[in-house]
């Protein structure tokens, strides 16, 4: 049941008798008491010192609660339903998608380099200004447009399929360093650009543009993610000393050379997982899609991962397999791996996404703790977010608030009975009925 209708406007609540998993890959608190002032965090205390006079206190007696998630990586505003489309693009969708992560639990998400017409930094500019504080949208992080290599004869630009005109083409290293200080000018939150010939069929940026693009991107105070694939394209990522890889390497795989420098650059590395997993469709029948989605959507879905099974959507489920074990490797090297949904394209519906890498992330053999832990305090880290991450007091009170414990299964993220983003509870039947294409 909801505790939604109980919970006080201000946020300014006491949340008794919870199961809490603070985030930070450690502490699990049982039958604790949250006090949230303002909206942030007062107090996390053991029931027995609460204070029984406490106003609005609302119970939380069989929950289980974490951190709101934050999601460092994915595009919106291209999905709808569950197909990815430029022609999709516009700023209701964009708003579209924020509203859906906060109703899955996403409180804050990073678009990295598929913006068209600036419409994402404009939704983010209106949401610092606080034009957008009467709607319950994620906080927006966006690298604007990101950069690939031009096109050459015969080959396409590397660019996502989905966003082949949305990218600046650098023509070479000056072109690179003009984008980069335009993209400062609008005061991106980090520069995104792709060095991937995809398999043969696109031109691969070289290395001296990605010099030139992490250069004048650190110039300007601001981070550089490279999309790669292969371990040739991550030292190329590496060489240029960017500060994100968008992916783990793949086929060529990372050897012991290429594992030390990502440990020694303390490059953080995106999980990128579920994007690529095999074509399951066991997901489809769970009730939270249906609560968001029209059954025609899912349906579509299921035909197309139906049709492609048991090879993933993207990528084969060999390279999958492979990716699994790396994902081991790194992790025990003390390679500063990241949640990364990818939310987006492909099956990565937005909002359903980001559970969906959680369950990846535990498959790949992470702990249940640790999964929670990439998906809240290390990502909120990673985006140099110190208020939020954590259920600990000074942090604002972003919580997700689950029916079953997802220590015993991490599918139970999915479970959901409330979310709480600033101390305020979610209208979160409202904010279905509101989505585009609504089922409600
Ligand atoms: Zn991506």
């Amino acid at each position: 049941m909801s505790i939604h209708q109980h919970s006080d406007p201000t946020g300014n609540t006491t949340f008794t008798e919870a199961r809490v998993i603070v985030g930070d890959g450690t502490t699990v608190l049982d039958d604790a008491v949250i006090t949230v002032t303002d909206g942030i965090i007062t107090g996390v205390s053991p029931s027995s010192s609460a204070q029984d006079a406490a106003e609005n206190r609302v119970s939380l007696r069989g929950k289980t609660v974490i951190p709101a998630l934050v999601n460092p990586h994915g595009h919106i505003g291209y999905m709808r339903g569950a197909a990815c489309d430029a022609r999709f693009y516009s700023r209701e969708n964009v708003i579209d998608h924020l509203h859906r992560f906060v109703y899955h639990g996403v409180s804050t998400f990073q678009s990295l380099g598929t913006d068209r017409d600036g419409i994402e930094i404009n939704v983010r500019d209106d949401q610092r200004r606080g034009e957008l504080a009467d709607q319950d949208l994620a906080t927006l992080f966006t690298a604007g447009t990101g950069l690939v290599a031009a096109p050459a004869p015969g080959l396409t630009t590397g660019a996502p399929f989905f966003a082949t005109d949305a990218v600046h083409q650098v023509t070479d290293p000056d072109d690179a360093r003009v984008f980069v200080r335009r993209l400062a000018a609008q005061r991106v939150d980090v520069v995104k650009f792709w060095i991937d010939d995809r398999g043969g069929a696109a031109a691969k940026l070289s290395p001296q543009a990605a010099q030139a693009i992490v250069d004048e991107a650190h110039e300007h105070g601001l981070k550089a993610a490279a999309h790669i694939y292969t371990a040739d394209d991550a030292n190329t990522a590496l060489d240029a000393s960017a500060d994100i890889l968008a992916h783990m390497p793949r086929s060529p795989e990372p050897d012991q050379k290429l594992v030390d420098r990502l440990v020694e650059q303390d490059v953080a590395v995106f999980t990128s997982m579920c994007v690529q997993s095999p074509a399951r469709t066991g997901w489809l029948d769970e009730p939270l899609l249906r609560e968001t989605l029209p059954g025609s959507a899912i349906e579509d879905l299921r035909a197309r991962m139906e049709a492609q099974a048991p090879e993933p959507l993207f990528d084969t489920s060999e390279t999958y397999r492979r990716l699994q074990a790396n994902f081991t490797i790194l992790h025990q090297a003390g390679v500063r791996l990241v949640f990364s949904p990818d939310t987006g394209l492909l099956a990565q519906l937005p909002g359903i996404a980001e559970h969906r890498e959680l369950e990846a992330l535990v498959e790949a053999g992470l702990p249940e703790l640790d999964a929670i832990e990439f998906a809240t305090r290390r990502s909120s880290r990673l985006l140099g977010l110190a208020d939020r991450g954590t259920i600990e007091i000074g942090k604002r009170a972003d919580l997700l608030v689950l029916d079953a414990d997802p220590l015993r299964d991490i599918r139970n993220t999915r479970r959901i009975s409330d979310v709480v983003i600033r101390g305020r509870v979610i209208d979160r039947a409202r904010l279905a009925a509101q989505l585009l294409d609504s089922p409600c």
